[in-house]
């Protein structure tokens, strides 16, 4: 095996006492840290394109895009020379009342891309916290026009917006995350889109509390969270038109579905809507920094002008807001998905897994169903009594193959980088039917204390 890196200690240490360095202390989010060591987690020290390679040189196919940020693969010649650059200008400065170059050109380049009319851009570090920022500029939208009792917000089953405790309450649980229940505000709740009777409920909710109503948040095309649960274009549609209707404002969160993950640049260019706050994280970076973005059309944004110092500023910022290294690789990164022709490589790439899922893995017994959006997929798996773990037994099999994947409760998820080549898809589908069957057809073990259907995202 060849020697890797720079780090003398990577000579000596093999990963068993990496994870038992790591569990010393470093805390994992989403992770139970009393099974962590036993699930054998993947130890990186670097990656070469779509690979990412262990403490110990082995190599791993990055198959979830580094939970769902990495878009282009990792060690991008260009994007790490954008990150040189900016370190040759400034790491960062504050967006508190000054500017930066760097951040305004990458603001202008993404204006003309995102479907939000006179789009303005709020910058934040994190999706949930664009998320937050978005429900609170929803919020105050109509207290500055003196509009009263527009404090609620409908949101969706199956949906998830992040982490913190806004998101969280717009979000619809699960993940172990009802613990926080009592913390959660509450909200309006419409069946997902995607389910039968979901547009009229939704539509008949907006009809009944529009005026009580701040706004909507919906995730469009794909629930990504929720097991990749489809969302069907036309229902956005019709909840957008229902919304308009009754002036209440619509939030779109594409942080997991927005830089090409669907087939297009944004999945709200399917749905043929113009929503009045979206929200953008994950990809925008290509995978490379902390970075997410509150996008306002227009309309709203004109709602916050006033007097310096008055009541209707929108009295809320983060101290990374704006980081001008990662608005330095987004902006390069937006570059590069032209240059590179990205989004018919998805579309070239989705159909052939489409196809290589339809041939290999539905057919095979204890496959629940399959549900794919451009480079989105999910394989629900249908164990026959719950706490088998099979999402994380499949998973686990893949690692062992080379092949990097991670579940959510029982569905397979898989979301390669944007740049992924056909064999390296059929390589990923060949792997997991491999680990499915052998999964499934050997693993009669006693149920574990884990409940099923308990994910981590
Ligand atoms: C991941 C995700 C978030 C939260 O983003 P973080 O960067 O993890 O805070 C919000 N919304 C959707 C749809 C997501 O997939």
């Amino acid at each position: 095996m060849r020697r890797l890196g720079p780090l003398a200690s990577a000579d000596v240490a093999d990963s068993g006492s990496w994870i038992e360095r790591d569990v010393a202390c470093v805390w994992h989010g989403f992770t139970q840290m009393g099974a962590y060591a036993d699930n054998r987690p993947v130890i990186v020290e670097r990656a070469e394109g779509r690979e990412l390679i262990d403490v110990d040189g082995n190599r791993y196919l990055d198959a979830i895009s580094s939970l769902w940020v990495t878009t282009l693969g990792h060690r991008v010649p260009e994007l790490d020379q954008a990150v040189r650059d900016q370190l040759d200008r400034v790491a960062h400065s504050t967006m508190l009342g000054n500017g930066n170059r760097v951040v305004i050109e990458l603001a202008e380049a993404l204006a003309p891309r995102v479907p939000v009319d006179g789009a303005r851009f709020l910058f934040a570090s994190d999706g949930a916290a664009a998320v937050e920022q978005a429900l609170k500029i929803a919020f105050q939208f109509w207290t500055n026009q003196g509009v009263a009792g527009r404090t609620k917000y409908l949101a969706f089953g199956g949906a998830y917006h992040g982490d913190s405790i806004g998101s969280l309450s717009v979000g619809d649980g699960g993940f172990g995350t009802d613990v926080f229940d009592p913390l959660r505000f509450p909200v309006l709740r419409a069946p997902s889109l995607g389910e039968p009777g979901a547009v009229e409920a939704a539509t008949d909710l907006i009809a009944a509390h529009a005026s009580e109503l701040a706004a909507v948040v919906l995730e469009p095309l794909v629930q990504g969270a929720a097991g990749m649960a489809l969302v069907p274009p036309e229902a956005v549609a019709a909840v957008a038109e229902a919304a308009a209707a009754r002036d209440v404002l619509v939030i779109h969160d594409e942080v997991a579905t927005g830089f090409g993950r669907t087939g297009t640049l944004f999945a709200t260019e399917q749905c043929g809507a113009r929503p009045d706050l979206m929200v953008l994280g994950k990809g925008i970076t290509g995978g490379y920094l902390p970075l997410s973005a509150t996008v306002a059309s227009e309309r709203v944004w004109r709602a916050f002008l006033g007097p310096d110092l008055s009541e209707r500023t929108f009295y809320h910022g983060h101290s990374y807001s704006g980081n001008a290294l990662a608005a330095a690789v987004a902006l390069r990164h937006l570059e590069l998905f032209d240059e590179w022709h990205v989004l018919a490589n998805v579309k070239a790439r989705a159909e052939q897994l489409g196809h290589r899922l339809a041939g290999s893995v539905a057919p095979l017994a204890r496959v629940g169903a399959i549900r794919r959006c451009g480079l989105m997929a999910g394989i629900e798996l249908a164990p026959p009594t719950d706490g088998l773990r099979w999402g994380r037994r499949v998973s686990a099999a893949c690692v062992e193959r080379g092949v990097l994947i991670r579940p959510l409760g029982d569905v397979v998820v898989i979301m390669p980088p944007l740049t992924i080549t056909g064999e390296e898809i059929d390589r990923i589908v060949d792997v997991i039917a491999e680990a499915i069957i052998e999964v499934t057809t050997t693993e009669v073990a006693a149920p574990t204390t884990a409940p099923s259907g308990q994910g981590e995202p």
